[in-house]
């Protein structure tokens, strides 16, 4: 096994950790090896093995050749002591610490007011494949992990959001519901976006949320459902968090399926699980995501996998818009702005311009939120700015329903649109986000032609 590389910081937000540990140490699976300096969670080793190097943001540990199936256990103590323990950190998406968001610090007051916990199985990023595959392998682990959660947070019912194509998943929860007055499934629509925690809480609880409101303000606290088994993993077995489940997909020898592969020790690289999956596709690639295709980042392939990563993905290859003059469509749902300007990059263009939605709002820390998720203000004046700065092209990071609005207009103004998430959707044989209204199957041959060029279906 190459060497590890366990972040300091595992998360997008938090503090690094500091390290327990000095460079020489041997240590063990599962031992402690950097804890919080602020908000954050603890970090143990992956492996057993030796520490080589520490530097500002990374421990690195050689591994050593036999590998032990066990691990260090962590001392048992209350439910919420050994999540926090544990390590135990958002698994699909920022990567907040659940012993935070479970808890108001408050023993005689739980967070929730005989409220909702909203387990996110919706899987929502297209392509991936880990969280629907550790429910068919384990449906009654999720159940426990939830009643978990529930009484830690003061919840009376827990609801498991989940999209209704996974038929034979849903079968198996609806087996085990029967017996578990407390929980529920809600089904999902198909549709990008459904995981963000806003639309978790609008589809199972009919609530709106405001941009900058949380989900307690829906009584309710939205979890995703990795990070469900993980509690119940830190309860049971005294588990640290040291293995993350994940997708490996694209561009890869053999085929555009999804690799699953579970329990995958945190900090392995890139690379490394690229060449688990079979390796490169001859054909070449364009660049690999981290994380999903909407709000993933582009990575390299030393890059470490962190306890929050949930994707690698492979895309196809840039095509060369020689310098083109491009605009910029920037939404909550996609790439922020500094992410399609790589993209622009690498396809070798010029930004020509910037839009933002109106309905893409700012938020403190300079992320954005839609103001009403799925209800479009229309992208016609975007589209005129884009055509009156000169822009020969536009790239996009819509969701599946207002990309159907910036299509509308965009083509017929001579527009030539990409979306952010093309490559990697031809990759994995998903059909492309710009052409869903007229939705046909992806060729999962790449002699498809990259249709930007005339906007027509691919086909
Ligand atoms: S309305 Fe549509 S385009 Fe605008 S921010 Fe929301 S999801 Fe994005």
């Amino acid at each position: 096994m190459e060497n590890i590389q366990m972040l300091l910081k595992q998360g997008a937000v938090g503090k690094p950790c500091a390290p327990i540990v000095a460079v020489g140490d041997k240590v063990k699976r599962g031992q402690l090896i950097a804890t919080p300096t602020g908000l954050g969670a603890n970090v143990h080793s992956s492996v057993a093995g030796e520490v080589i190097e520490i530097t500002d943001d990374r421990i690195i540990i050689k591994p050593n050749a036999k590998q032990p199936k066990t691990f260090v256990k962590i001392k048992k103590g209350s439910n919420l002591e050994m999540i926090k323990e544990a390590g135990i950190i958002g698994q699909g998406g920022a990567g907040f610490p659940t012993f935070i968001k479970i808890y108001n610090g408050k023993e005689d007051k739980p967070v929730l007011d005989h409220g909702y916990i909203l387990v996110n199985a919706s899987e929502c990023e297209p392509g991936l494949a880990h969280n629907i595959a550790q429910i068919d392998a384990d449906p009654e682990m999720l159940l426990r992990g939830m009643h978990y959660v529930m009484d830690i947070a003061g919840a009376d019912k827990g609801i498991i959001a989940i999209k209704k194509k996974h038929r034979e998943t849903i079968e198996k929860l609806d087996a085990l519901l029967k017996d578990d007055p407390a929980i529920e499934r809600h089904l999902l629509p198909d549709i990008y976006p459904m995981g963000e925690e806003r639309a978790v809480v609008r589809e199972c609880l009919g609530i709106e949320l405001e941009p900058d409101k949380l989900p307690s303000a829906a009584n309710s606290v939205v979890i995703n459902s990795e990070t469900v088994y993980s509690c119940a993993k830190a309860i049971e077995e005294q588990k640290p968090l040291i293995d993350k489940n994940i997708t490996v997909r694209g561009m890869i020898k053999g085929g555009s399926e999804a690799h699953v592969f579970m329990d995958v020790p945190v900090g392995r690289s890139v690379e490394a699980l690229i060449e688990e999956a079979g390796g490169f596709d001859e054909r070449g690639y364009g660049e690999i995501i981290m994380g999903g295709s909407f709000t993933g980042k582009a990575c390299e392939l030393g890059d470490p996998i962190t306890k929050a990563t949930g994707a690698i993905l492979v895309t196809r290859q840039f095509r060369d818009l020689k310098g083109a003059k491009v605009g910029i469509l920037v939404c909550a749902c996609g790439g922020n702005l500094e992410r399609m300007e790589d993209l622009v990059k690498k396809y070798n263009g010029t930004v020509g311009h910037v839009c933002y939605c109106k309905q893409a709002a700012e938020m403190p820390n300079g992320s954005r939120k839609c103001e009403r998720p799925g209800n479009c203000p229309g992208q016609v004046k975007n589209n005129l700015e884009f055509k009156k700065a000169g822009c020969e092209y536009i790239i996009i990071g819509n969701c599946s329903d207002c990309s159907n609005t910036v299509m509308a207009s965009g083509p017929k103004m001579g527009l030539k649109v990409m979306h952010m998430t093309d490559l990697a959707m031809m990759a994995v044989g998903h059909p492309l986000y710009r052409t869903l209204k007229v939705s046909k199957k992806v060729d999962q041959d790449l002699n498809v032609v990259d249709n930007v060029e005339d906007n027509e279906t691919v086909e």
